[in-house]
């Protein structure tokens, strides 16, 4: 079986076309004119390699290469093609070129699996336009439901329906039932530094974080800098301040590496330097693999915000965006990857993934794995993320093999 880098390499950088920024960066959110163009592109790549396409009512795209026995549930793999602001290049895209070039390399050598396989192309894994990130994966795996989806606007107020307005059906037709696939593999760059570090070209993904997002509202007493005596003070910023700190300790409390805690936004109002802040707005990003345990943290950062509060008079609004259970892969797909990993002979490791991805969303009506290939210095969502043609057509040539033997 052989895998064609240099195409793989081609369209990869012709994808990247695509896009509301100057190049080498990449830009394409959901429903803009350049997803469009990407979409067509795609299409006609996967017309010409002879996949039957479907679309459904949220534009997730599905390339089927029908297998001996179609009724079978099919063998899937993908990932998504939209890219935040100032992006690279990599991000997802790598799993659907990569997940449609290991099926090429399967026809050209002249296979016929017995179940289909289906390249899943996942509308808006990030959040830039409707603020909820994974939303094409969210619907088929109904943990967001369709009258939720209805309710989404876009920062100018376009809904999602008048946005998606190019797809016929209601938001309820997208959901797949479970044993609608046999399996699904997403094939992406690490996004992180391990692999690279330790030197090995291929990591075997068995759980995935989910993230709990917090918005938090403080609201305390502004007044003069320099009129308000220090006692009498009801600092919304210094309860924030303090409340970040608490996010940290949780997360570190637990002892283990896989919690993280992160304040990544703070917002003072009214942000004047001889203005006490009258209110401070946070939002909070708290991850694991172990859903008990990141909910403890949650605990006990609702802990810390009430005692801040009592002690400072201020008032914590905190308020639960999401809170997704993490993902264990399916042992099944597991190892199949490291089946093929180690039939190929090449080393591999096993891993978490700190990051989401749809495959968090595929694994509540699907089998499901990954698989990681390194890219340079861990870099991704900016302009100079990389990955190496060889790394990358090791990963697919993985990906393929798995495939193979999956849809057998
Ligand atoms: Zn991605």
């Amino acid at each position: 079986m052989k895998i064609d880098a240099g195409r793989l390499c081609r369209e990869l950088d012709e994808l990247a076309t695509f896009s509301d920024a100057p190049a080498p960066a990449v830009t394409r959110v959901v429903f803009t004119e350049q997803d469009r163009l990407a979409r067509d592109y795609l299409k006609r790549l996967c017309r010409a390699a002879g996949l039957v396409i479907r679309e459904d009512a949220v534009g997730n795209t599905f390339a089927r290469w029908v297998g001996r026995e179609p009724e079978l549930p099919a063998v899937a793999t993908g990932s998504h093609f939209d890219a935040i602001p100032n992006a690279g290049r990599y991000d997802g895209t790598l799993g659907v070129l990569g997940g449609l070039e290991a099926i090429r390399a399967l026809q050209a050598a002249g296979k016929s699996p017995r179940r289909s396989l289906e390249l899943l192309m996942f509308t808006s894994e990030e959040p830039t336009r409707f603020g909820i990130g994974c939303l094409g994966s969210r619907l088929l795996s109904g943990s967001l439901d369709a009258e939720a989806g209805e309710r989404l606007r876009d920062r100018e107020g376009v809904t999602l329906n008048q946005a998606r307005a190019d797809y016929a059906g209601g938001l309820s037709s997208v959901k797949l039932t479970p044993g609608h696939y046999h399996a699904f593999v997403e094939l992406h760059i690490e996004q992180g530094p391990l692999l690279e570090r330790a030197g090995i070209g291929l990591g075997v993904v068995t759980a995935i974080a989910a993230p709990a997002s917090l918005r938090v509202t403080i609201d305390g007493v502004g007044g003069h800098a320099g009129a308000v005596l220090m006692p009498e003070r009801r600092d919304a910023f210094l309860a924030g301040a303090e409340l970040a700190l608490a996010v940290e300790a949780a997360a570190l409390s637990t002892g283990s590496i896989d919690t993280v805690g992160t304040a990544g936004l703070c917002q003072v109002f009214p942000g004047a330097v001889n203005s006490v802040p009258s209110r401070c707005y946070l939002e909070l990003d708290i991850r694991d693999i172990d859903e008990a345990r990141r909910d403890r943290v949650l605990v006990s950062i609702a802990t810390a915000s009430e005692q801040i509060a009592a002690r400072r008079q201020v008032a914590i609004r905190t308020e639960v965006i999401n809170a997704d259970p993490p993902a264990r892969c399916a042992p099944m797909v597991v190892e199949a990857l490291v089946a093929s990993c180690e039939a190929l002979g090449w080393p591999h490791q096993r891993m978490i993934s700190r990051a989401y991805h749809d495959s968090l969303f595929l694994s509540l009506v699907a089998p499901t794995a990954m698989l990681f290939v390194p890219c340079r210095d861990g870099v991704s969502h900016r302009p100079d993320e990389y990955a190496s043609p060889e790394d990358m057509a090791r990963g697919v040539r993985v990906l393929a093999h798995a495939l193979a033997a999956l849809a057998s």
